[in-house]
């Protein structure tokens, strides 16, 4: 359970109808069905990089570590950090690559580095000299991807270094695919096998990584083949498939609704326009029902005249163009609807008829990836267990920890537990 501490919820940060709701439970869930699946031994790691692609680092952290996942994921030392902070004390990975005059504070609370150039591993190596216990190196192979990585040679070379280096320990050999969506697995197999041949040519020479990842989601729900040791998961967790052609195991739900209320009603005569620009004009009498939700918050503005909601149970269609803060959409003439009426922007319980988070990324020709780790920190995130609402996200939106207080400390946490 999400018990008192730095992570404990807090009440509403505004008075907004606007909300991201985190179905803890859903995510749990997510994590032991996924974890189900995993070839025995196998590890999970919980990518919760991007504010946890847009659900909120610290509460999704705690429950994917509840739920079973041993390690965490992020993309910088800021975000390893705000975990420490958060009182987080699993291990915890930084993915991408950091800038070495980060390597002293990142070390200091903790963070294990993925490295791929010599550069990055001196300064790890410097830092290292002040640290107290050993750092945890994960060395880097671009099979193929072409993004960060070094190259098979320099990997073992680097992976040689950090074996022979007191004070820092060999805590991974990891690579990432470019292509583990495509039915076409040849591309992978081939990303594979260089990484085989890397890892044998190290443990010929008494070398032995701690573990061996290679799996993001996709890889991973395509079969036991590249589990190895640990696999890193981030989308699938949030209940969203990483691609059309790769289902999510049964059971497996999306984590975050975007709800809001109805903030005004308005009947349009024939002929009126709507927004700026006036992008849409009325053929018949018709509805214009206020959504407090624009690109400002993540709702962008590419799904003006073409995105929907659920409104009071309806389908209503974007009128006009989306703006920064609101949206206006539409109803026929005599459709039940009134002021603070329920929205659901995106998401919503499963057989929920708004549009998922899948189909507004196809609207938008992108990936849910886009949409949900878009909705900006405005927006805040109410978290539920069992059906209950536990409070507010402690470390967004609430103006005495954005920017003045950088540890994200104090002021939230002492606010009460919302009322559910
Ligand atoms: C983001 C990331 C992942 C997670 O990818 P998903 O497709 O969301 O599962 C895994 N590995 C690395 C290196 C990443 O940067």
């Amino acid at each position: 359970m999400i018990g008192p501490g730095p992570n404990h919820p807090v009440a509403a940060p505004d008075q907004r109808a606007t909300r991201a709701e985190i179905d803890l439970d859903a995510l749990q869930r997510n994590v032991e069905l996924l974890r189900g699946g995993l070839a025995p031994g196998t590890e999970l790691m919980a990518v919760v990089k991007a504010n946890a692609y847009g659900h909120g680092a610290r509460m999704v952290a705690e429950t994917a570590i509840e739920a079973g996942a041993s390690w965490l994921g992020v993309a910088t030392v800021g975000e390893g950090r705000q975990l420490r902070a958060g009182g987080i004390a699993a291990p915890v990975l930084v993915l991408s690559p950091i800038s070495p005059a980060e390597a002293e504070l990142a070390l200091q609370v903790r963070l294990d580095l993925t490295i791929a150039t010599p550069e990055l591993l001196a300064a790890i190596t410097d830092a290292s000299r002040y640290a107290t216990g050993t750092v945890g190196v994960h060395i880097k192979v671009d099979t193929g991807m072409n993004r960060y990585g070094a190259d098979p040679e320099l990997a073992a070379a680097l992976a040689r270094q950090v074996a022979a280096t007191p004070g820092l320990r060999l805590a991974g050999l990891m690579t990432h695919f470019a292509s583990a969506d495509d039915p076409d697995e040849r591309f992978s197999e081939q990303q594979a096998e260089l990484f085989r041949r890397c890892l044998t040519t190290l443990e010929r020479e008494g070398i032995a990584p701690e573990r061996r990842h290679l799996a993001n989601s996709a890889a991973t729900l395509r079969g036991a083949a590249h589990h190895a040791d640990l696999v890193r998961i981030g989308i699938a967790m949030y209940g969203l498939r990483p691609s059309a052609t790769i289902p999510l195991p049964a059971g497996v739900r999306p984590v975050m609704t975007v709800r809001s209320t109805v903030g005004r009603v308005h009947a349009l005569s024939p002929g009126s326009i709507v927004g700026y620009g006036g992008a849409y004009r009325t053929r018949s009498a018709e509805q214009a029902v206020l959504v407090p939700i624009g690109y400002a918050d993540g709702y962008r503005r590419g799904l003006s005249n073409l995105g929907w909601m659920m409104v009071a149970g309806q389908r209503a269609e974007v009128a006009g163009r989306v703006s920064m803060d609101q949206t206006v959409v539409r109803l026929p003439i005599a459709s039940p609807v009134s002021v603070g009426d329920d929205v659901v922007v995106f998401g919503g319980a499963p057989g929920s008829r708004a549009p998922s988070a899948d189909e507004l990324a196809d609207l938008l020709e992108t990936i849910s990836y886009e949409v949900v780790s878009g909705i900006s920190p405005r927006v805040p995130r109410r978290y539920m267990r069992g059906g209950q609402a536990l409070g507010y996200d402690p470390g967004a939106s609430t103006p005495a920890e954005s920017g003045a207080n950088r540890d994200h400390d104090a002021p939230a946490r002492l606010a009460t537990r919302e009322p559910s």
